[in-house]
This record gives structure tokens, sequence and C-alpha cells, in this order.
């Protein structure tokens, strides 16, 4: 068993860990909906890490335990959506404690960070990713409990120095913890820059097949606070059901192999139009204009993922107008599948958000490539 071990991580992930059925050899785990589990007659569970099913379902074994795998980690735990994750972490903080988080990042989360932290008593402070000493300013040594970074952020794609926030976070004495959602374990392992929790909405890349919402975390130790996560999880409930959870263990299997076609197939498209006479800007980290080039190279590795966005030349209708004449990308929010997906992100964040209004975000998927440009070039005009 040793010598599995030194396998890649995709050889891992491809066979589900070498999985094979002890009864009957299936290569493939089974769903387990069972919301309950037996005793024997002495009243012994049958299986002494088994009693109820909230949150006990053997069915998440097999993606939690690639997860921690991939990632680098001691132990992971699948939730019922990325925000029921994060918020597990959130949840496992004290009235009085501080949070610090950047001032672009996934929307829904910052928006719902803030509410929660003001209702229950966690001062949190936002810092610039343009300012390279802003999160030092904003930690509180001996106060902060927690730095929360993305890495590429949405929608900008800038990039955040992991291995600066830990040591940053860490000299504080707080944690750091990063939303590796668009990079994913592929491209990043954020545990070997010295994060202490890695968050994925596993709905995006790591499902990757648009039919699953689930999240999941990974911790770098099995600690004190790890232990409170996992109350979170069990008393608050945030699972997923059995079958989302074996579609997860699934979709995984081509992790790899999707993450890697995206970042080829961003890369080109990225190429292709940086300094297209209808676009201000190409937002990539793979392009060497991009601020945060150097240091997506140096943390990214095999490619800088497959989300890319457009600065459309025009303002905010332009971008709606060409976003309007696709016909291969697929107008619809969300990230990371095998589709091609086009959004123009203000209109979904509304009035409050600090995103360009001419900004075009693409989640490149798995189609010809080619398709894709000639897509991209037609709605351009
Ligand atoms: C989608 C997303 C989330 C939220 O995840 P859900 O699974 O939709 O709850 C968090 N962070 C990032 C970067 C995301 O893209």
């Amino acid at each position: 068993m040793d010598k599995l071990k030194h396998l890649a991580p995709e050889t891992d992930t491809v066979q589900g860990l070498h999985y094979a059925d002890p009864q009957t050899g299936s290569i493939i785990p089974p769903v387990m909906p069972s919301t309950t589990f037996a005793r024997d007659e002495n009243y012994e569970l049958i299986s002494p890490s088994h009693s109820y099913g909230r949150d006990q379902n053997p069915t998440y074994l097999t993606a939690e335990r690639i997860l921690t795998r991939i990632e680098g980690g001691q132990a992971a735990l699948l939730f019922s959506s990325g925000m029921a994750a994060a918020a597990a972490v959130v949840q496992s903080l004290k009235p009085g404690d501080h949070i610090v988080i950047p001032k672009v990042m996934y929307w829904g989360l910052r928006n719902w960070m803030m509410e929660f932290c003001a209702k229950w008593g966690i001062e949190l402070d936002q810092f610039d990713l343009n300012d390279p000493d802003d999160l030092e300013d904003k930690v509180q040594p001996g106060r902060t409990a927690l730095v929360w970074i993305e890495s590429p952020c949405n929608p900008t794609w800038d990039v955040i120095d992991i291995e600066t926030a830990a040591e940053v976070a860490h000299a504080a004495g707080a944690r750091l913890a990063v939303d590796s959602t668009v990079a994913t374990p592929v491209l990043t392992r954020p545990i070997e820059f010295g994060a202490d929790l890695v968050m994925h909405s596993a709905t995006k890349y790591l499902n990757g097949h648009g039919d699953v919402v689930a999240g999941a975390l990974v911790t770098a130790k099995q600690d004190e606070f790890w232990e409170k996560i996992c109350k979170v999880r069990a008393e608050a409930g945030a699972i997923p059901g059995s079958f989302e959870a074996w579609l997860l263990q699934r979709g995984m299997r081509t992790l790899y192999l999707r993450v890697r076609h995206a970042c080829q197939s961003a890369m080109a498209i990225a190429a292709h139009f940086e300094g297209h006479p209808g676009l201000e800007s190409v937002l990539y980290p793979g392009l060497e204009s991009h601020p945060g080039h150097g240091v997506a190279a140096k943390q990214m590795q095999g490619g800088f993922g497959g989300m890319l966005s457009f600065c459309v030349k025009g303002g905010e209708k332009a971008a709606l107008a060409m976003v309007g004449r696709c016909q291969v990308f697929i107008r619809a929010t969300s990230l990371g599948g095998v589709e091609s997906l086009i959004e123009h992100r203000y209109s979904i964040e509304g009035p409050t958000s600090p995103i360009p209004r001419n900004l075009v975000r693409l989640s490149v998927g798995a189609e010809s490539v080619d398709d894709l440009i000639a897509d991209l070039d037609q709605a351009l005009g």
C-alpha cells in the first residue's frame, strides 16, 4: 500500500484511489442512501463510525479521500454547497474575532460574510489586492482569527500570493483559508504554500458537469478548529445528498483531463484576442501583460486556469450586445463545466458591484477551441 503514496494525484483521482468493492469487485463505489445504520443484538453499532445519516454517509468517503489526497491535506468534508462550506468556517469563529477578506472575491460569499459577521459580532476588514502591504496593514496581531483569500479572484483573475498571505496570517496568529475553486488542485495546492484550509465550490470544476451543487473543505491539520468545523456540519447539517456525493466522485475522475484542456483553450483564446480592436483588455493570468502573471507562474503549475474576462470597448451596452451575439458560448452564470459559458457579471451582481460594467466573463469548457474562437470573433464583429 505504501507504493500508492507515490502515484501521481491524477492516477489516484482517475481510479478513485484504486477502488474495488471488497465483496463484489465493483470498481465503482455504491450510492448508499441509508439515513440510519443498524446495531447488533448487544446494541453495538455494526460499523462504529456509522449511526445516523446527517453527516455519517459512507457515499461521501470517496470524494473526501480523493480531495484529501490531491490537496495534500489531512482530512476533507463535503457540504451541500460551496457557500455552506465557507459558512461552516466562519461559523466556527467566535463573536469578537476579526477576519480579513479581499475587496474583490466571489460576490455572493463576500455579501454573506459582511452580513453574517455584523450579526454575529465578528469584525471584518477588506484589503486591496493591488496594494502589496494592505493585507499586513489590515491584520491585527493576536486578534485576527482568519484571513480568507481567493486566487485567481473572480472575475478579474487577480492573483494573490498564497505563500506571502500565509506568512502574514501566521505572523499575526491567524489561520489562512483559500477559496481554490478557480485554480483547482490540478494547478495549485494551497496547503503546500502554507494555507490551513482549502475551500471549493465543488459545483464548479470538481464536479465539472453542471449537474451537482456541492462544496468541500480540506484541512492541513486535524486540529481543534477542524473539530469545530466538523461539529458545525454534523449539527447544522449542510450535507450533500447521497446521489450528489456519488455524482461528484464520478465527475472528479476526469478533473485533471478537463482542467488541463480548459487551460490550453483559455490560453489560446486569451492570446488570440489580446489587442483585438473591439476590446479594452483581456484579463487572464497566463498573459505576460497581466499584473498577476509572475505570482501565477510561481503558484499555478501546468496552466493558468480556464477562466478569463474581456473588457469590451463601448461600455456596458457593447458588452451586452457582444454577449447577445454568441452562438456557441452559452449565456449563463457559473463556471468550471465542460460547456463554455459567457456572462455579463455586472448584470448579475447589481449596483453594489465593484466589477467594470463592460466586463464579460468566460468559462472555457471542452468544446473545439476553434469553434470557441470563431464564435467570439463573430460576436465582437
Ligand atoms: C460558485 C462559487 C462559490 C459558491 O459556491 P456554491 O457551490 O455556488 O455555493 C464560492 N466561490 C467561488 C469562487 C465560486 O465560483
